[in-house]
């Protein structure tokens, strides 16, 4: 473990998309987008956002380029409240399943439609379901994207790049294989918070794993990885907290994203109450000072 100076940093973050945004199975997302005018999920921001101006924490919002476009109240509510804006794609869909070249005109599009709301450009970048593609940082740079939160140094049968360093780092460019200076690989990677259990890199802080551990699990990793000195990124989505409006199609389907153990909303309290989060702006020049150019990392992706 090369660092071990980032573990005052607490980072929250939502990625707001609506129910039906899943990628196993990969749904049509149009054929529920012409029905969905996202007004629950409106609703649902409104209480996350009450909820943190209450405790004054404040987060990074990735969000679809889609919903923004339908519902521009949905950035310019969270923007008022002073929390940060972040790109989560445009439609949810796996990058690699649109490509180099969609995935830069969605990029640009996302910018161009959260330009239009708040006047600002995004700073940051989350894949939809971590699907992170070897192109992705040369076209996140080329876009003057300043940081990307799409590796999750887990295995899962789902996503996941299990060797992927657990720390923040900057990712090498592809493009300039001869570069090796900081300026020139400013392009910096925040990895989602994984704690380590016999040699394996174990999620807990968001999604599934957080809707199923036990308070005592999520308390653990978060000392472990205190005591190892890394930052601590939790990731929620609206409909982790409460139920899904709409049902999603298949049992399966069902029980893998509507599983849930105990009350989740109260042990998400619990963190924000225990913990001094920030959003990913507010700390991005501690999260680059001191970090460094990770040489020759391979991204597994998984099929
Ligand atoms: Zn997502």
């Amino acid at each position: 473990m090369p660092l071990l100076h980032y573990g005052h940093i607490n980072i929250l973050t939502f990625d707001i998309e609506d129910w039906y945004h899943i990628n196993y199975p990969q749904l049509d997302f149009r054929i529920y987008d012409r029905k969905e005018d996202h007004s629950l999920l409106l609703s649902a921001v409104k209480k996350i956002l009450l909820f943190l101006e209450e405790r004054r924490v404040q987060a990074t919002f990735f969000i679809l380029g889609r919903i923004a476009e339908k519902r521009p109240e949905i950035v310019s509510c969270i923007e008022e409240k002073g929390h940060e804006i972040a790109i989560h794609g445009y439609e949810h869909y796996l990058l690699k399943d649109i490509g180099k070249e969609r995935f830069k005109q969605e990029i640009g599009k996302c910018i161009e439609i959260f330009e239009k709301i708040n006047g600002k450009i995004p700073k940051g970048f989350r894949a939809p379901s971590w699907s992170a593609t070897p192109w992705l940082f040369d076209v996140l740079r080329e876009m003057g994207i300043e940081y990307d939160a799409s590796v999750f140094p887990v295995k899962t049968p789902l996503y996941g790049i299990p060797d992927a360093p657990r720390y923040p780092f900057f990712i090498e460019a592809c493009s300039d294989p001869e570069s090796s200076s900081r300026e020139s690989n400013n392009l910096l990677e925040i990895p989602t918070s994984t704690y380590k259990m016999l040699g394996k890199n174990i999620a807990f802080s968001g999604g599934v794993f957080f809707k199923i551990f036990p308070w005592r699990v999520i308390e653990r990793a978060i000392h472990k990885i205190k005591m190892e000195g890394l930052p601590l990124i939790f990731f929620f989505h609206p409909w982790d907290l409460w139920n899904r409006p709409g049902k999603l199609p298949g049992f399966r389907t069902r029980f893998m994203f509507d599983l849930k153990i105990g009350n989740v909303e109260e042990r998400f309290h619990k963190v924000i109450d225990s913990l001094p989060m920030r959003s990913i702006a507010s700390v991005l020049k501690d999260l680059k000072n001191g970090t460094q150019v990770v040489s020759g990392f391979k991204f597994q992706v998984p099929g």
